[in-house]
């Protein structure tokens, strides 16, 4: 799975930080978490194929999630996708792309299916490349985080079969490597030392939510966690006004919950450097990173 941040600002875009959106790629087939105004420019500055993308993901419907929508739909027609498109969101979207369309007369001449969220933690899309859950977040109107997982078949080595077979470290290798060993004039295949399995690796998208023990049990055993931090701590009173979270809280939810790797985003306008974010939350949870605008994380 390949992560690439669009946009790290909240409402206010500043200079060179744009409204959130993230695009991950998974096998090839691309799915857009949420779409902030101008994501289209930020897809077009990366080279990232729009008409590759098979389902879009809105968190909720404040300006700074979903204003980019409409241009992007309209230009996704114009450059001829035909295929279905996805858009996973809370109700009443579609009344707002459909009433867009009607005043200025656009048709957007490929096939949208709309899928609704609710404010419960529950599978909202499946496709053979991932499976997503919703996961209910604290902030002013209903608003959803969403789990990825991306599952794939593996093999789970057998140490009891080893033993029985008798076989060397370098057997053992040479099997995993090659697929097969020759012991005793007989070809040991990886089939005879293993059974299958199903590896899963999972990436949490949080933004907007204060922070609260609700949705922690959710997001257990993740490769990646993006949380929002629009403020630092020292601005807690702001977050709680406006239902945003702090740098140090989202490093307390990663350190509660011991994700491979924080990101941390959606960072407000008044801070023209970044840095004392990111230090505030390395603090409590070293591994975390700042996720701005061009940066791809693979995991
Ligand atoms: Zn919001």
């Amino acid at each position: 799975m390949k992560l690439t941040i669009l946009g790290s600002s909240s409402a206010t875009p500043y200079l060179d930080r744009h409204p959130s959106s993230q695009v991950l790629n998974v096998n090839d087939q691309l799915y857009l978490i949420d779409c902030g105004e101008g994501t289209l420019f930020r897809l077009n500055n990366f080279r990232i194929k729009k008409n590759k993308i098979k389902a879009i993901f809105i968190s909720h419907l404040h300006g700074d999630h979903y204003y980019g929508l409409m241009g992007l739909l309209t230009t996704m027609s114009m450059h001829e996708k035909s295929d279905e498109l996805i858009i996973v969101s809370p109700p009443r979207l579609k009344d707002i792309i459909d009433l867009q369309c009607e005043i200025s007369k656009t048709v957007i001449r490929f096939p949208i299916r709309y899928i609704e969220t609710s404010m419960e933690y529950s599978e909202v899309y499946k496709d053979s490349n991932i499976t997503v859950h919703t996961v209910p977040l604290c902030h002013k109107i209903d608003t959803c985080g969403f789990i990825f997982d991306k599952n794939f078949p593996t093999k789970r080595i057998l140490k009891e079969k080893i033993e029985e077979l008798k076989l060397s470290p370098h057997e053992v290798s040479q099997i995993i490597s090659q697929g097969f060993s020759v012991k005793d004039g007989q070809n040991v295949t990886i089939e005879c030392i293993s059974e299958d399995n199903v590896t899963k690796k999972t990436y949490a998208y949080l933004t907007d939510t204060r922070v609260d023990d609700s949705y922690q049990i959710y997001i257990q055993n993740l490769d990646l966690l993006y949380h929002e931090s629009t403020f630092l701590h020292a601005d807690i009173k702001r977050a709680e006004e406006t239902k945003h979270s702090t740098a140090k809280e989202a490093a307390e939810v990663a350190k509660a919950v011991a994700p491979k790797k924080l990101l941390i985003g959606h960072f407000s306008a008044r801070y023209i450097d970044l840095m004392p974010l990111l230090h505030e939350a390395q603090n409590i949870f070293p591994n975390t990173e700042l996720a701005i605008e061009g940066l791809t994380f693979e995991f």
